[in-house]
């Protein structure tokens, strides 16, 4: 591992003045990803600012009927916590299906949108990768391709988003707060996380040395529900192949609202509206659904290695409507 410098931030300006006045800082959340990859030679930063002692760590209620989440809040603790569980149950469990106990408890919120990639190529130093080392090349084109995109790739790569958590926020159209040097901005979660176009080194739209502070979840109607799914290689500690969140407001058995997002196919958190669009207004069968979900896989371009994934997702994606307009779940 590279040396590097130690700071324990105080203030939130303080720690963004540390990091935007050195290209080499870094923030430090719980480390479980950032640590990793100094470890790998994949990140050299030369500071790191701790930034845990910040007082983000709350949830709290809105006036309006949101929630805010603190960055510093531990993807356990957001979990557990009754607003979520009791009102955003999709968040509630993409958290739970992530990682393993002992990482959630040390995990931030504002780290885990942040995580990076896990193509394997992305965490070999001895492989091309554009992601890592613009330029070079993508070594999982032709090479192994199961855990990557079937949606929005680019011919200079083709990773997906590995969090679980932000696939959920995507669906419940989550807000992030962003601190920079000219105070906060808030930033749409599904404009958060970029395409990787001709730029894959840049998963985000963060300017180096802003800081998430928080994560806003707008109210969701009165009668919605929502619900996250899976797909993984085995029961713990993995990535999803895919996963599926979906919040549906059904009145008298129309579909009156539909937020959709697909997880481990693309890019970024991959909010599904063609899918939504189908569903808004339509009758809540499953006909209807099978039609959604034809319409957002449309697209799909499959590598040889992950074809599978095109059909997992469209099955996926109809389950998780299937469930959340089951008698049983009312
Ligand atoms: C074995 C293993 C299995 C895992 N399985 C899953 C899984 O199934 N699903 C899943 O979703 N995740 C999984 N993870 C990833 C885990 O969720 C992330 O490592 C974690 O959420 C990152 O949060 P952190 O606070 O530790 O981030 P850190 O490692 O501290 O930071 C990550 C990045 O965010 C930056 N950063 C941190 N906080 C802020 C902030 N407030 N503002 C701006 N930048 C910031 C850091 O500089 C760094 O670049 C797994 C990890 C491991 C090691
Ligand atoms: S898919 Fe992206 S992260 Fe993986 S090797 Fe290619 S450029 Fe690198």
């Amino acid at each position: 591992m590279n040396p590097f410098a130690y700071q324990r931030a105080t203030d939130a300006a303080g720690a963004v003045a540390a990091v935007m006045g050195r290209p080499g800082a870094a923030f430090l959340g719980g480390g479980t990803n950032l640590v990793d990859h100094m470890r790998l030679g994949v990140a050299l930063p030369d500071l790191l600012v701790d930034v845990t002692r910040l007082p983000f760590d709350r949830v709290e209620e809105l006036p309006d009927g949101g929630v805010r989440v603190g960055a510093l809040v531990r993807n356990s603790d957001l979990a557990a916590d009754k607003l979520i569980r009791g009102r955003y149950t999709a968040l509630s469990q993409a958290l739970l299906a992530g990682a393993s106990g002992q990482l959630r408890n040390l995990a931030t919120t504002g780290g885990n949108l942040l995580q990076r990639t896990r193509c394997v190529y992305f965490q070999d130093v001895s492989t091309p990768c554009n992601k890592r080392a613009p330029g070079t090349g993508c070594s999982a084109i032709g090479g192994y391709t199961r855990y990557h995109a079937i949606l929005g790739a680019s011919e200079h790569c083709i990773a997906v988003h590995p969090s679980d958590m932000a696939v959920a926020m995507a669906a419940l159209d989550a807000v992030i707060v962003v601190l920079g040097k000219d105070g906060e901005h808030r930033v749409r979660l599904v404009d958060f996380h970029r395409l990787p176009g001709e730029t894959p080194e840049r998963d985000t739209v963060l300017e180096h040395g802003e800081l998430i502070v928080a994560v806003e979840l707008p109210a969701l109607p009165s009668g919605a529900r929502s619900a996250y799914r899976k797909v993984r290689d085995r029961a713990s500690y993995a990535f999803a192949l895919v996963s599926v969140a979906a919040m549906l407001d059904v009145r008298d058995g129309t579909i009156a609202e539909a937020r959709i997002a697909l997880g481990g196919v693309a890019h970024k958190p991959w909010r599904a509206t063609r899918a939504e669009a189908v569903l808004r207004g339509a009758p809540a069968t499953r006909e209807n659904f099978r039609r959604a979900a034809d319409a957002e896989l449309a697209d799909a371009r499959p590598q040889p290695g992950n074809a599978f994934k095109v059909k997992m997702a469209a099955n996926t994606l109809v389950a998780v409507l299937r469930d959340l307009t089951s008698e049983a779940a009312r």
